[in-house]
């Protein structure tokens, strides 16, 4: 009996000390202060790395890596930067946004930045597109991301392109996973600074592959200045609060969607029934031959795209 007690007494001693010892690890890391991130920013000797394969192994050492960054979560949030962006005085080409987590939205997910006053909607101009120098995105995910296997398994698909995903939060410019209590969304290519890119819970690696296309620099198929020539729009059917969801982008946008023609496969194509009031299609190809089913992952004009980049 004594021998059990003593047994037992060990047992819990040692679970206590594990237990400490964890909770000092975690203390540690959150006591990281904002100008330590600075200092970590101007710092040039830090790894990059580039992300991990689809292999679960790989992405569990990886994972690792990305997390030891030295930050805490507040800190990266008061460096994050909106854009601001103004109203529209004339209605030509103008689109009307929206309000989503605080931030003014066009098309569902694409992000301008702080809107000019309060108001749940808004008229706005074309946003303006820049691109990634030589395709490289640094990339930092936010700690409190859930599920990140999903971020890096959509980081994954852009490999064997000419865009080039990189952990690591000491560039200039980087694209920054956030969660979000709202849509998934994402600014339209490259605004500069530590750069949302807003990942909600129920977003799946689809939608991040649909997100991060926008921050590469991608429109919507159904937004492409040419879309008239390749999609009859079927208004009836459109819930009317959306129909600003359809509206067409000038051709300045184009620089990386136009790089093929019309792709009905695209992982930027929202599903023929998107936004409709009556369960009945709101687009329809002009040619019969040819059918509305986007992608899951990227389609073949797709990668053809991502490989045409910086390939002058
Ligand atoms: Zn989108």
């Amino acid at each position: 009996m004594k021998l059990k007690l003593l047994l037992a007494f060990t047992i819990l001693v040692s679970v206590f000390f594990i237990f400490q010892k964890n909770r000092n690890l975690n203390e540690k890391s959150e006591t990281i202060t904002e100008a330590q991130i600075l200092a970590a920013n101007k710092t040039n000797s830090s790894k990059t790395q580039k992300i991990p394969t689809h292999h679960s192994d790989d992405i569990k050492s990886d994972q690792t890596t990305v997390f030891n960054v030295p930050a805490s979560k507040i800190a990266i949030q008061k460096k994050i930067k909106l854009t601001p962006f103004s109203r529209l005085e004339s209605e030509i080409g103008e689109l009307t946004y929206t309000i989503d987590e605080d931030v003014a939205v066009i098309q569902g997910d694409i992000v301008l930045g702080t809107p000019p006053n309060d108001a749940a909607t808004g008229k706005t101009s074309q946003p303006n597109l820049t691109l990634w120098p030589s395709g490289v995105i640094p990339f930092y995910i936010q700690s409190n991301v859930s599920n990140p296997e999903r971020i890096f398994k959509a980081l994954s698909y852009f490999e064997k392109t000419k865009i080039h995903f990189l952990a690591g939060l000491n560039q200039t410019d980087f694209l920054v996973f956030q969660e979000s209590s709202g849509n998934c969304k994402s600014y339209l290519g490259k605004v500069g600074g530590a750069q949302p890119i807003w990942i909600s819970p129920n977003c799946g690696v689809r939608e991040i592959i649909h997100e991060l296309m926008h921050a590469i620099g991608f429109i919507h198929e159904q937004n492409r200045s040419d879309r008239n020539q390749f999609l009859d729009m079927l208004w009836v059917n459109i819930d009317s609060r959306h129909k600003i969801n359809f509206d067409i982008f000038s051709s300045s946008l184009m620089q990386l969607s136009g790089l093929s023609s019309f792709d009905f496969e695209s992982v930027m194509l929202y599903p023929d029934t998107m936004f409709s009031i009556n369960n009945q299609p709101t687009m329809r190809p002009k040619d019969p031959t040819q059918f509305i089913r986007p992608s899951s992952a990227l389609s073949s004009k797709d990668l053809e795209r991502l490989n045409l980049i910086n390939s002058d």
